[in-house]
């Protein structure tokens, strides 16, 4: 064969084989399907672009959808991926009791479901959970109202209102007994007064963690039980609700010397309430890096695919309704105007330029 001929159908061949390794390597990797909740905040956002950006480095093929907080939706969603052929689900539920039915196809046809940050629950076909420890965020919260106000120093009487999250998302529950595991001795020994009297996931919750909704359940607390008194203190377990909270704390006249915002606390460290932070006016945050988090469910990603052990170090407090889903936990961190810059700057998650 000519020399030039040989060259060129050498470089062909050579060409076609590393095409095929290419092709053969990103479909053997495996095909993940990423299910978000919701845009509206942006942690979910940063939630999912680390997702993506992490599963294609590793070389997986990966999809990511956002269900806008609607429940048909994000079941459609699912089903949609399962069609496609996605080897795994990596699921942050909106409603986390209602995809036992496509999740048990999906797992029929052998795909592998981890929940991302909310455990799903009433599905034996949960395979794992990646999330934080959320019943620490809940002690943080607590914690971070009982050391502002000087409770442990046997300050009071002072007057708190207490807020939780979505109903039909496990965390909300455990954000609540985490933060009342602190704050509930000193309701009982009247430390703190809950002047509306309501107490209990089922007379505070926020349904779909809606800002609108806190401030209007604000408004309404603030009209009937704080005319004549001032609020301390305001349990709030995400800053989305926490803005909803402090606008109307505003709108009554709080923030003035004289009339000094509650204390409140929140969760995500969003940028609106580090600003709210700077600013003087939220108190607190607790910041989770969704870096972390999608690091730790790749690494399950890659144990599902590859047969080997993913990272687990819960195996106890996940009950489900059907199994106790085994769970790796990472560590919440307190975020409040003493530390903001080195836990949010300086590991690189904002620029300062964001949250100035
Ligand atoms: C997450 C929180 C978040 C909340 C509202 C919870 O499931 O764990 O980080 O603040 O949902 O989006």
């Amino acid at each position: 064969m000519h020399k030039l001929a040989k060259y060129v159908l050498g470089a062909a061949a050579a060409a076609i084989v590393g095409l095929a390794a290419f092709g053969a390597s990103a479909a053997d990797k495996g095909y993940v399907g990423v299910s978000m909740p919701t845009k509206s905040s942006a942690r979910w956002i940063d939630d999912g672009n680390n997702m993506i950006k992490q599963l294609e480095a590793k070389g997986y093929k990966a999809e990511l959808q956002y269900a806008d907080d609607d429940i048909p939706n994000q079941l459609a969603q699912i089903e949609n991926m399962v069609t496609k052929g996605v080897n795994v689900l990596v699921i942050a539920s909106i409603d986390g009791t209602t995809l036992t039915d496509v999740l048990h196809k999906a797992h029929e046809k052998g795909v592998k479901i981890i929940a991302y940050d909310r455990l799903i629950r009433n599905s034996p076909d949960v395979d794992y959970y990646a999330t934080f420890d959320n019943y620490q965020v809940g002690v943080i919260q607590g914690g971070y109202i009982e050391t502002a106000l000087g409770l442990k120093d046997g300050k009071g009487p002072f007057n708190i209102e207490l807020f939780g999250g979505s109903p039909d998302d496990n965390n909300a529950y455990f954000f609540y007994n985490g933060a009342m595991s602190v704050l509930k001795p000193y309701i009982d020994s009247k430390k703190l007064v809950v002047q509306s009297g309501q107490m209990g996931m089922d007379k505070v919750s926020t349904l779909r963690w809606d800002g609108a909704v806190a401030q209007a359940r604000m408004d309404n607390l603030l009209s009937a039980f704080y005319t004549q008194k001032r609020v301390d203190a305001v349990l709030s377990p995400y800053d989305g609700l926490s803005i909803g909270i402090l606008s109307s704390l505003k709108g009554v006249g709080y923030g003035t010397k004289d009339l000094p915002l509650p204390v409140v606390t929140g969760q995500d460290a969003e940028v609106q309430s580090i600003k709210s932070i700077l600013a003087g006016e939220q108190r607190s945050t607790v910041f989770k890096d969704t870096r972390e988090l999608a690091k730790v469910t790749v690494s399950m990603v890659d144990a599902v695919l590859g047969g080997s052990q993913p990272p687990i170090n819960d195996t106890k407090t996940y009950d489900n309704g059907k199994k106790i889903v085994p769970s790796y936990l990472l560590k919440p961190v307190s975020v409040d105007a003493s530390n903001w810059k080195q836990i949010l700057v300086d590991s690189g998650y904002y620029k300062e330029s964001q949250v100035k």
